[in-house]
């Protein structure tokens, strides 16, 4: 009991009565930001019981983030209901963002302003260097197109950001109101659908008696995390929040997080102060790179379809659970009962990499 940040952290033993009315406050404090409906919300909170059977460690759940609804669901659809009703706050009409070319994002973001009648434009950088067929048409790129969103394509390591400034100038001269949303909707505007989350999976595991030691997910462009770390230090949950990395080393990851839990905690306004210990990611199952395939990933992709019908993604969810399931096995979770993956979405990803999973007929 040295640090204070340990200190703090430990006499955050609560009441459910004071959990809730913090929860309660938390709502009035989002209530003030414009936002859009996109989602079915509040998504399912579910046992997987094969798979804790399977795994012998604490009881897991998932949470259903991949049931969001739009376009077939994820976890941008949250952010996107902060960040387009900032877009019409300022009478944009068109939309640009940027992602990798199986972006989920750019999928779901193509969706919305589809949904809001705006324009959309998708810039998509290859960062994986891949030829397949599938790859570059398929799975979320088939679904960005059948949005009407115009997708073009830009090498690996483009300054993405710029290339969207760009094309924001273009549009301008054209007479359009472009809103550029950057990649992943991750920034302060963004991050607040997962402050928002927080809140609704402590409200729904009170609901049921449910005590949450643990929240597990994949990390990526930092928003979700962010807003997760944000929404749990103001309820004052000790819910142990782990982020399972996709692309970044830990420390960079981590200061990634860090830094955009503190500009969301300014932007919520409400005062409150972040802790660096809240901020936890384990980077080391991100295997090649991002977007490329790990045995651990394909393993963890299969396991689930097969004991829980249900269904992750090769560049995220999979990784994630990768971590999640090696973790159980490195006993992280020992003393825990009860660990919440948030499953994050990604499955439409699953069809631009069908040669992945080494079933036959389906060839490299
Ligand atoms: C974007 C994404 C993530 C990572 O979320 P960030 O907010 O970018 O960290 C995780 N899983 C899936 C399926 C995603 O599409």
């Amino acid at each position: 009991m040295t640090d204070t940040a340990q200190i703090s952290r430990q006499g955050t033993d609560i009441s459910p009565e004071i959990a809730l009315s913090l929860c309660k406050e938390l709502s009035i404090a989002l209530a003030k930001f414009p936002k859009v409906r996109l989602g079915h919300l509040p998504t399912p909170l579910e046992p997987m019981d094969r798979l804790s059977e399977m795994l012998g460690g604490p009881r897991l759940w998932v949470k259903r983030d991949d049931c969001t609804g739009l376009s077939s669901g994820g976890n941008k659809t949250r952010k996107l209901e902060f960040l387009m009703a900032d877009a019409q706050t300022q009478g944009a009409d068109t939309i640009i963002t940027q992602g990798a070319t199986q972006s989920n994002h750019a999928r779901q973001t193509a969706a919305a302003a589809a949904k809001l009648g705006m324009a959309c434009h998708i810039l998509l950088e290859d960062r994986t260097g891949s030829n397949q067929k599938d790859y570059v048409l398929n799975g979320n790129v088939l679904l960005d197109r059948l949005h009407g969103a115009s997708v073009s394509k830009r090498g690996g390591g483009t300054d993405m950001a710029l290339e969207m400034e760009t094309l924001a100038e273009d549009l301008l001269q054209q007479g359009k109101k472009p809103y550029i949303i950057p990649g992943g909707g991750s920034n302060p505007i963004g991050a607040l659908g997962y402050v928002n989350c927080a809140r609704e999976l402590v409200e729904q595991a009170a609901g049921i008696g449910l005590e949450i030691d643990a929240l597990v997910h994949a990390t990526g462009s930092s928003g979700t995390q962010a807003g997760l770390v944000t929404g749990l230090a103001a309820i004052q949950s000790d819910i142990h929040l782990l982020g399972i990395g996709v692309r970044a080393p830990k420390d960079k990851q981590e200061q990634m997080v860090f830094d955009l839990a503190e500009r969301t905690a300014d932007h919520l306004g409400t005062g409150l102060q972040i802790e660096r210990a809240d901020v936890r990611a384990n980077c080391d199952y991100v295997g090649p790179g991002y977007g490329l395939p790990t045995d651990g990933m394909i393993a963890a992709v299969k396991l689930l379809a097969e004991t829980e019908g249900l269904l992750f993604d090769p560049v995220y969810s999979g990784k994630g659970l990768d971590g999640l399931i090696d973790q159980i096995r490195e006993g992280y979770f020992d003393d825990m009962a009860n660990v919440v993956f948030l499953h994050t979405g990604g499955s439409a990803a699953l069809f631009g990499y069908p040669e992945t999973f080494g079933l036959p007929g389906y060839t490299d």
